[in-house]
């Protein structure tokens, strides 16, 4: 078998094409949706991210704002600019962008952020909005993502088995949070493995949807894929490769080519999930 494989470039493209027109009605309304971005210190692969979300905004017709503080910004620093984004009325969203230089508490900043306008969706209010099933919840963007590109895949979840490997706040927890719901795109039976989990390949070999997110390079290989299984990889690792010019290459959490023999549908790395996250 040789697994389909599904496109987060394509998909995300149509996602944009509907927000656009979302967003044009919101404007022709007298309403312009502004998302800010807050980014602390230097890590190039957050810039880089970053610098994606603003593109997309504007793009969309929306109003993008990217604060940068320097690695050295103080908590007192960064909590300020979250007071202002709170309450600047031409800002409807926005997210500080994790992960924050060791000497700033994520707990707090993310506390400080006013709750209707945490897109991220991390702010505990948010999170147990999600989790009683409240569909107006802003939903972390990854599993958001990973969600609708089973939904506009046309891959059934009812009843399905999905297996979620990683339980961390920003991915798996969220990731099963949405699953579980009696919504489209939800009502699998579901559970999460970690990093203590018992005899993880065997509960992976389970999965009728197998969702894999814990930056370990190629951890899953085809002994714990189910024949005809969907497998979501989320990871994105580098890895050392001297055979390219820039020393480097990304890799999924999926070993992708022995993988995709086994598995019904697959998601590449690049161009799968981090396409839908942005
Ligand atoms: P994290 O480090 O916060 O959590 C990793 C999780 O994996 C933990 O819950 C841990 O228990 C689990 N884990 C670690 N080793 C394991 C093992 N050997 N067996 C089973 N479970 C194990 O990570 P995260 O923030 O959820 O990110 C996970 C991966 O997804 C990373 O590669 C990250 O870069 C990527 N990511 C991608 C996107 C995207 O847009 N595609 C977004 C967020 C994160």
């Amino acid at each position: 078998m040789t697994a389909r494989v599904l496109d987060g470039k394509t998909l995300a493209e149509e996602i944009r094409r509907d927000l656009a027109i979302e967003v044009a009605e919101l404007v022709q309304g007298g309403v312009q949706p502004g998302l800010a971005v807050v980014i602390v210190g230097d890590d190039p692969a957050s810039r880089v991210y970053v610098a994606s979300k603003g593109k997309a905004c504007v793009e969309a017709g929306m109003h993008s704002e990217t604060i940068r503080l320097p690695a050295s910004a103080t908590e007192a620093e960064l909590l300020a600019v979250v007071d202002r984004l709170n309450a600047d009325p031409t800002i409807h969203g926005f997210l500080v962008q994790l992960p924050l230089p060791k000497h700033i508490s994520s707990e707090r900043v993310l506390l400080r952020i006013n709750p209707a306008k945490d897109v991220d969706g991390f702010h505990p209010m948010n999170v147990g909005r999600l989790s009683v099933g409240d569909r107006t919840a802003f939903r972390p963007a990854t599993p958001f993502g990973v969600q609708q590109m089973l939904i506009r895949s046309g891959l059934e979840t009812k009843g399905a088995h999905a297996v979620i490997i990683g339980r961390s706040n920003i991915v798996g927890k969220p990731m099963a949070s949405l699953l579980v719901q009696d919504t489209p795109g939800g009502n699998c039976t579901v559970t999460i493995c970690h990093s203590r989990s018992r005899d993880l390949p065997a509960i992976a070999r389970l999965a009728d949807i197998l969702v894999v997110a814990i930056g370990k390079p190629e951890f899953v290989t085809p002994d714990m894929v189910k024949p005809g299984a969907i497998v979501i990889d989320v990871g994105i690792n580098r890895v050392t490769d001297s055979s390219v010019a820039k020393g480097y290459r990304i890799v999924g959490d999926v070993a992708y080519g022995p993988v995709a023999a086994v598995a019904g549908a697959i998601t590449l790395v690049p161009g799968g999930v981090g396409r839908m996250t942005i």
